[in-house]
C-alpha cells in the first residue's frame, strides 16, 4: 500500500491528497528554511543541557516542600541559558500561560504603579488579570492602573502615542508577541527589540515583559535577545514540546525572576520551594523536542494558509508572509465552513477522533464557539487544534500538530469535509 492509499483508508480522497501534494511541492524552499531554524534551535537547547551537565539524577521526583531539588534548579538553568537570560522560573505550579503572566505582572508591580500596553488590547484572559474587565483579585483591585496605546491601522507602533503615555508612574510595559485572536500582525523579535529600545530611551528603568506564547523557537532569536527583561509563556504550547502536561515559564533578569518566585510561592520562600512531583522528565524531554515540534506546527500553518488561500479564502497570515508564531486564521465565510473545518481537524486526531464537535455557548464569549481538539494533554494547543466563534467573518484559528505529518493530515481532512459539504471545489 502506498501513502495515497493509506490516506484513502482514513477517508482522504485521492483528489484531496493530490491537491495537497501540488501545494507542498511549492513550499519545499520554505520548509527547508524552517528546518534550518529548527536545527539552530536544537543546537541551542542541546548546548544548554550539556553546559548544565543534565543527568539522570535530575529526573528524580521530589515531593512536599521540594527543598534542594537539583533537577528543578538545573532545568531552570537550561531555560535561562537557552533564552540567554540571567534567571528562569519553570514550574508545574504555574498552571497555564495566563497564570505565568499574572505572576510576572503582579510580582513586579506595586500599588500606585502603572502598567502600559503599547501594542493595543492584550489577550482576552489578561483583561481580567489587569482589571480592564472587573475581576476578583485583578491588578486594578490592588491599585495598579493600566494604560493602553493602540497600534496604528497598519499594525505599526504609535511612537508618538507611546511617548505621551509614559509617565512618572509607568513601571512595566507589556508586549504581546503573538496576535492571539486579533487580526493584527504578530511581531518579530526584532520589531519587539525596536519597541523596547524606544520605551527605554524615554524611561530607562522601565521593565519590559513580553508575552511570548506561541512564539518560542519560531525564530533563532527570542525577545530576550532583544532587550526584554522578562519573557513569559505556557508549557502546553511550544516550549513543552507536547510532553509537558502542565506548567509555565518566566525567564528574565535575576531581579525580575526573583520577584516572581516570591510572588508564586510566598514572601520569604521564593524559588527554594516547589516540588517537581515527577514531572521533570517530561519538561526536559519536551524542551529538547520543542524546536522540532514547533517547526512541524509552523509547516502545518503555512500549508493551511496556502491550501485555503488557493481556494479563495482570506488567510492571516497570508501564504507568503514571514511567520513569528504558529497560529493560522482562515476566514471560511460561513458557519458551515467553520463547522466542517473543525470537524475535519477532530476526525484527524489521535484521541477522540470519533467525536463530532458542535458549536456551543461557551461562558465568556458573545457568540457560540466550536472547538476541535483531540489531544494527549487536555487543552494543549501545541497539539493539532482549531476553534472559531460562529460569527462573521467566520474565521477559524488553527494551530499545532506534534508532527508536520499530523498537521498535514488534519488540514487534508478539513479540506475533505469542506469538499463533502459542497463548500469548495478543487
Ligand atoms: C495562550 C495565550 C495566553 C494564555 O495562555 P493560557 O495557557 O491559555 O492561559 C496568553 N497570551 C497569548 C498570546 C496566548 O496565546
Amino acid at each position: 500500500m502506498d501513502t495515497k492509499e493509506m490516506y484513502a483508508q482514513m477517508g482522504i480522497s485521492n483528489e484531496v491528497y493530490e491537491y495537497g501534494e501540488k501545494i507542498i511541492e511549492k513550499l519545499r524552499p520554505r520548509f527547508d528554511e524552517i528546518d534550518r531554524i529548527a536545527e539552530f534551535n536544537q543546537a541551542k537547547v542541546l548546548s544548554a543541557m550539556q553546559k548544565n551537565r543534565v543527568n539522570a539524577a535530575h529526573f528524580a521526583a521530589t515531593t512536599g516542600y521540594g527543598y534542594n531539588d537539583g533537577g528543578r534548579e538545573t532545568l531552570e538553568r537550561v531555560y535561562a541559558d537557552t533564552f540567554h537570560t540571567e534567571a528562569a522560573l519553570v514550574r508545574p505550579q504555574i498552571t497555564c500561560g495566563t497564570h505565568a503572566l499574572a505572576v510576572a505582572l503582579s510580582a513586579n508591580l506595586r500599588p500606585g504603579d502603572e502598567l502600559l500596553s503599547p501594542v493595543g488590547r492584550p489577550y482576552d484572559t489578561l483583561e481580567e488579570v489587569i482589571g480592564i474587565r472587573d475581576s476578583i483579585g485583578s491588578l486594578k483591585e490592588y491599585g495598579v492602573t493600566y494604560r493602553q496605546v493602540d497600534l496604528l491601522p497598519d499594525s505599526s507602533f504609535d511612537y508618538d502615542g507611546i511617548r505621551a503615555a509614559i509617565n512618572e508612574r509607568t513601571k512595566l510595559v507589556t508586549i504581546q508577541r503573538s496576535k492571539g485572536y486579533q487580526t493584527r500582525l504578530t511581531f518579530s523579535s526584532e520589531m519587539i527589540g525596536e519597541l523596547i529600545a524606544f520605551v527605554k530611551s524615554i524611561k530607562p528603568d522601565l521593565i519590559c515583559m513580553v508575552d511570548n506564547c506561541y512564539g518560542e523557537f519560531v525564530q533563532t532569536i527570542e525577545p530576550s535577545d532583544m532587550g526584554a527583561d522578562m519573557i513569559v509563556g505556557s508549557l502546553i504550547k511550544n516550549p513543552g514540546g507536547g510532553l509537558a502536561p502542565i506548567g509555565g515559564y518566566i525567564c528574565g533578569t535575576a531581579k525580575c525572576v526573583e520577584q516572581c518566585a516570591y510572588r508564586l510561592s510566598a514572601p520569604g520562600l521564593g524559588q527554594e520551594v516547589g516540588a517537581n512531583l515527577g514531572l521533570l522528565p517530561s519538561f526536559y524531554q519536551g524542551f529538547f523536542l520543542a524546536p522540532t515540534v514547533t517547526a512541524g506546527a509552523l509547516k502545518g500553518s503555512i500549508f493551511a494558509a496556502n491550501v485555503y488561500e488557493s481556494l479563495g479564502f482570506r488567510v492571516v497570515p497570508n501564504s507568503t508572509e514571514p511567520r513569528y508564531d504558529i497560529i493560522q486564521a482562515v476566514e471560511l465565510g460561513s458557519p458551515e465552513g467553520v463547522i466542517a473545518f473543525c470537524q475535519g481537524i477532530q476526525a484527524a486526531a489521535p484521541v477522540d477522533s470519533y467525536v463530532t464537535p458542535v458549536p456551543w455557548a461557551m461562558p465568556g464569549y458573545d457568540a457560540e464557539v466550536i472547538m476541535a481538539a483531540g489531544a494527549f494533554v487536555q487543552g494543549s494547543s501545541i497539539e493539532l487544534s482549531a476553534d472559531g466563534p460562529i460569527r462573521p467573518p467566520y474565521a477559524v484559528y488553527f494551530q499545532g500538530g506534534l508532527t508536520w505529518f499530523h498537521a498535514k493530515t488534519g488540514i487534508l481532512m478539513s479540506l475533505q469535509k469542506m469538499l463533502d459539504a459542497g463548500l469548495v471545489s478543487l
